[in-house]
């Protein structure tokens, strides 16, 4: 993830409850993006701050650091190592093709289009296959993205001998999460349409106050269409168990917008109740949180060499 700051429930759902979920299984690497939230945004002063303000949301979360490290891209030079070798292997017109990026580019009015930013799925790759990554917990926006790190992997391969797996997309049900304005849009930071995992419960109620409904139910006796609403989207999410009522609801006309948005505001402030107490912890003593990532890039930077010195000798490196 990019340090963009305090994560929203698109994050959540999307990605770091996978995160969470897999981490017993399966050997996690939880990388801080930094170098990739340069891209879209040049102005690096927050950029510490912002990771630790999203590590403090991964542990309110759940993540285990002892069970899975927790890094930051920069503090590891074999990154920019890999994908400048990683570089050499792709073409720039597949990278200009590359739909993420394009979307990317029309939301955030981008002009011009820099060299690092088209070359953003190569660092991707390079931070997935320099930890042998053959699953990745993304939501649904970075598929073409680990779709490039296969291309780049099996080239790779093909070329200078088999090192790294080509690896595959790990979605959730909630794979892109609707933010607050409509259905059509993603939630997103850059779109002010989020419910952040550290808003207070008031806070939730009075953004969801807000949220976009079915523009035929006007009037609380109005039936309205669950299926092209968000509110009934959040529902099948974090009220599961209320879904049918909800529903029947809505289509009848027995439930009102105001009602319903209630409803939903207070199963959201329930969900993210436990993540509060940690968040706290957390906040109280950010020396600990400089403490994992110490511990965490320790552990990756020891993976990340191993590998860089397989990438060598089979290019004859070294
Ligand atoms: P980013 O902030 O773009 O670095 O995203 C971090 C992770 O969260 C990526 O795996 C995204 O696909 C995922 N993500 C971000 N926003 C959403 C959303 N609205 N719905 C689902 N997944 C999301």
């Amino acid at each position: 993830m990019r340090p963009t700051g305090k994560l929203h429930l698109g994050h959540l759902v999307g990605a770091l409850e996978n995160w969470v979920a897999l981490q017993h299984d399966f050997h996690n690497y939880h990388l801080i993006a930094d170098y990739h939230a340069l891209t879209t945004n040049l102005d690096s002063s927050g950029i510490l701050q912002n990771s630790l303000d999203m590590v403090i949301d991964w542990l309110a979360a759940g993540i285990d650091p002892k069970e899975s490290p927790i890094f930051r891209q920069s503090q590891i030079k074999e990154h920019t190592e890999l994908h400048l070798i990683f570089s050499m292997l792709i073409t720039a017109a597949r990278l200009e093709r590359n739909p993420a990026v394009k979307d990317q580019v029309r939301e955030l009015h981008i002009e011009n289009v820099s060299y690092g930013h088209l070359g953003y799925p190569v660092l991707q790759a390079a931070d997935i296959l320099l930890y042998k990554g053959d699953l990745v917990p993304v939501g649904e926006d970075q598929v073409p993205h680990v779709e490039i790190s296969r291309e780049i992997a099996r080239r790779f391969n093909a070329q200078y001998g088999v090192v790294f797996p080509e690896p595959e997309p790990k979605l959730t049900r909630f794979a892109r999460l609707p933010g607050l304005d409509g259905m059509d849009k993603k939630m997103s930071k850059s779109a002010r349409n989020t419910i952040l995992l550290s808003d207070s419960p008031d806070s939730i109620r009075s953004k969801v106050r807000t949220a976009v409904t079915d523009p035929l139910k006007v009037r609380k006796n109005d039936p309205g269409r669950p299926d092209i609403c968000l509110i009934h989207t959040y529902h099948q999410k974090f009220n599961p168990g209320g879904v049918a009522d909800v529903r029947a609801g809505c289509m009848s006309g027995a439930l009102g917008c105001v009602e319903c948005k209630l409803r939903i505001a207070d199963a959201i402030a329930r969900h993210l109740e436990p993540f509060r107490e940690k968040r706290a912890h957390f906040e109280a003593h950010p020396e600990e949180v400089r403490q994992i990532l110490e511990d965490g890039e320790g552990r990756a930077r020891s993976r990340a060499q191993a590998t860089m010195t397989e990438v060598r000798k089979v290019m004859n490196l070294g």
